[in-house]
């Protein structure tokens, strides 16, 4: 089965391991280089900084992790992950309404990224043909011009010195920083990229909060009714009694430095929300972190695939090639989606890497392209955002409205909207008769 001889990844993050874990399978050597110093438990990492934030781990993700490290899930719950009814234990209001809460047959896990990340890590570590160094950063390619490949990469590493790595293919999964469009340009390769602008930023604190009987609930989401509410927050239950709590606006809609300022700015800042739930609960419990700040200026998608010279032996995968709003909690779910995508490319037994390459780059765009239009259709809600609208806009945006609101009265049609949200249906079965007649009746009825 290993029929091809070292593969290079660049970056150790979800995309990096995934992708590790899938060419270990393929290839007799493979490196992973990560600039971070090696997390020896589960913490937030500088190089991933969004990792402070609220992760919610998608259906699909969690079924594509199962799949390529069995057993994980069971790892996360024995380590304080928390196993919850997805419909039933989540207490959502979405666009002015509080969606149904029910046993609809799916479980979640609850924990934070450097958690999810850490049990990855230790899976991989265990790969005995995969080997990672840390505090090593990749600077850059090493670019054969006659034949318009890359052979691999030129490292520094924690004292500075210059290390080289050469391998059959380079994966790029360095993530949103990646330094390979800026250096394609340098050698005339440039790539389209479709940017939308949402200004959106994250801000969150853990906590620990008092027992309260009338807590039914395990995670709940108070997101806005836009356009004109652009703040929203979530209150999650994750491993060790912890509750990250984030609250996210649109068009920087939060002043951040004035959060950081007051001891009590997250707490303060809740009070924003369009329910008080959030802050009911906050404002009794103790901080147990410092308050961390991320922004999101814009979402950007790199058409890898739309690019005929683009130099072989180039691999790109994760957020190098997309960068979502995370606020649909899809990011890692693709990562883990375009991971498996590879894996079934591999398997098909081409010995020819190069087509393998290309082939990843038109399969993961399909994946992309569905969950692209859907999140650039809510952000368009908002008259601030900019950048190159999907077609039939306004329609998608009536649409999934009614969905929204059905939601709230209508098990089938939310039970079915959360297999779309976790992408393990497409989008294609909130069209059909039964829901499509329920939408117009909706309609009709707030006209
Ligand atoms: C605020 C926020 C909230 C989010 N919430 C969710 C969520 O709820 N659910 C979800 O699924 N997704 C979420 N995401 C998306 C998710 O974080 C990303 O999709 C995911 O981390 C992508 O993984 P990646 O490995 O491609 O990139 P990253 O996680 O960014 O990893 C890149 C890695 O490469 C390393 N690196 C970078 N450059 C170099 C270099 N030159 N040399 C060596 N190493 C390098 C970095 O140190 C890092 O470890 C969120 C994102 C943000 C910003």
């Amino acid at each position: 089965m290993k029929r091809h001889e070292k593969a290079i990844i660049i970056g150790g993050g979800i995309s990096g391991k995934l992708a590790a874990r899938v060419l270990s399978e393929f290839f007799k050597e493979v490196v992973m280089i990560e600039r971070d110093q090696e997390s020896v438990r589960p913490v937030p990492r500088k190089g991933a900084r969004q990792g402070e934030h609220l992760h919610a781990l998608l259906h699909a993700g969690a079924h594509g992790l199962e799949e390529l490290f069995p057993g994980i899930t069971e790892k996360f719950y024995e380590s304080g992950a928390l196993k919850i009814n997805s419909t039933k234990d989540l207490a959502w209001f979405h666009h002015g309404v509080w969606k149904l809460r029910f046993d609809g047959g799916y479980t979640t896990a609850l924990q934070t990224r450097p958690h999810l990340e850490w049990h990855i890590e230790q899976y991989i570590k265990a790969i005995p043909n995969v080997l990672i160094y840390y505090n090593h950063n990749v600077k850059n390619y090493f670019y054969n011009i006659e034949e318009n490949r890359i052979t691999g990469v030129e490292v520094i590493t924690a004292n500075n010195s210059t290390k080289t790595f050469i391998a059959d293919v380079v994966v790029d999964a360095s993530g949103a920083s990646s330094f390979t469009t800026n250096w394609l340009k340098q050698v005339g390769v440039d790539i389209p990229q479709h940017k939308v602008e949402i200004g959106l930023s994250y801000v969150t604190q853990l906590f620990q909060l008092p027992e309260n009987r009338s807590r039914d609930w395990m995670i709940k989401l108070i997101y806005p009714n836009p356009p004109h509410e652009k703040i929203g927050g979530s209150l999650s239950k994750v491993e060790g009694d912890q509750y990250i709590s984030t609250i996210m606006s649109y068009e920087y809609e939060i002043n951040e430095k004035q959060v950081l300022e007051n001891e009590h700015g997250f707490i303060e800042l809740s009070k924003r929300l369009p329910k008080l739930d959030i802050y009911d609960e906050i404002k009794d419990g103790t901080p147990i972190s410092k308050t961390s700040v991320f922004r999101v200026p814009h979402i950007i998608w790199k058409r890898f695939d739309k690019v005929r010279n683009l130099p072989a032996g180039l691999l790109l995968i994760g957020d190098t090639v997309c960068r979502i709003d995370p606020v649909f909690g899809q990011g890692m779910s693709i990562a883990v989606l375009e991971a498996m995508a590879l894996q079934k490319l591999f398997l098909k037994k081409s010995n020819n890497l190069q087509k393998t390459i290309t082939i990843f780059h038109k399969k993961i765009a399909k994946i992309i392209s569905v969950i692209w239009n859907m999140v650039v259709t809510e952000d368009f809600r908002y008259s601030g955002t900019s950048g190159k609208k999907p077609i039939g806009l306004k329609f998608q945006q009536w649409y999934a409205k009614q969905i929204f609101l059905l939601s709230s009265e209508d098990e089938k049609v939310y039970n079915t909207f959360i297999k779309v949200m976790n992408l393990v249906k497409p989008m294609t079965i909130l069209m059909k008769p039964g829901i499509l007649i329920k939408v117009l009746a909706m309609s009709f009825r707030i006209e």
